[in-house]
């Protein structure tokens, strides 16, 4: 059966510490000024002494109808054999149709490289060795689960399955893969 890799970030465990933003920035070569993933934080909410924050995750939704795969006219951004939308470096001509056309906003163009880039689950690097994302590894709650949702017994089905999510801006019928457990009042809890 296809691969289906979902990211799954528990707003409720998410503490903003942007430790997922550094490793993704150190393992992918992101320079300063653009970030392929970012924690927005919001807040604070509520009166003294109930004040309480919101977490969301900003990076690529690797949307099933994928607009900047649509819009690409070199074939430079693609889906890989593990259903995984990524880019082609040497067949990147930078024209930034892809940026425009991003649905959630989250392409950039490198200025180093001078490709477009984004967030693509560290497929050609972690990934490839069998390790998780940078992100997973370094999230010191716990916050984020990466996985195959098509193989019922991983942890994403499962929580896909069993725990209230929601993903963003479905209207738009992109079909994303970030998934999201909303925050509750009140901090860390499973
Ligand atoms: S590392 Fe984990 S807790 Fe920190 S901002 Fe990222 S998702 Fe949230
Ligand atoms: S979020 Fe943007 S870059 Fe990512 S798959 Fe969707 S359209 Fe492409």
């Amino acid at each position: 059966m296809n691969k289906r890799y979902v990211m799954v970030h528990d707003e409720n465990k998410c503490i903003g510490c942007q430790a997922c933003n550094v490793a993704c920035r150190t393992e992918n070569d992101v320079p300063d000024g653009v970030a392929r993933l970012q924690v927005r934080v919001e807040g604070p909410f509520g009166e003294m002494p109930n004040l309480h924050y919101s977490y969301a995750r900003i990076s690529c939704q690797q949307c099933e109808d994928a607009a900047c795969i649509k819009v690409c006219p070199t074939g430079a951004a693609y889906r890989n054999d593990d259903g995984i939308i990524t880019i082609n470096k040497d067949k990147c001509v930078g024209c930034q149709y892809c940026v425009a056309a991003c649905t959630y906003k989250v392409r950039f163009m490198n200025p180093v490289t001078r490709v477009a880039d984004k967030c693509n689950f560290c497929t050609d690097t972690r990934l490839k060795r069998g390790e998780q994302p940078a992100c997973v590894t370094v999230c010191p709650t716990n916050a984020l689960v990466f996985g195959d949702a098509n193989d019922a017994s991983s942890e994403v089905a499962q929580i896909i399955a069993t725990r209230a999510t929601y993903r963003d801006k479905v209207h738009l019928g992109a079909e994303p893969r970030v998934y999201r457990i909303p925050a509750k009042k009140g901090g860390i809890a499973s």
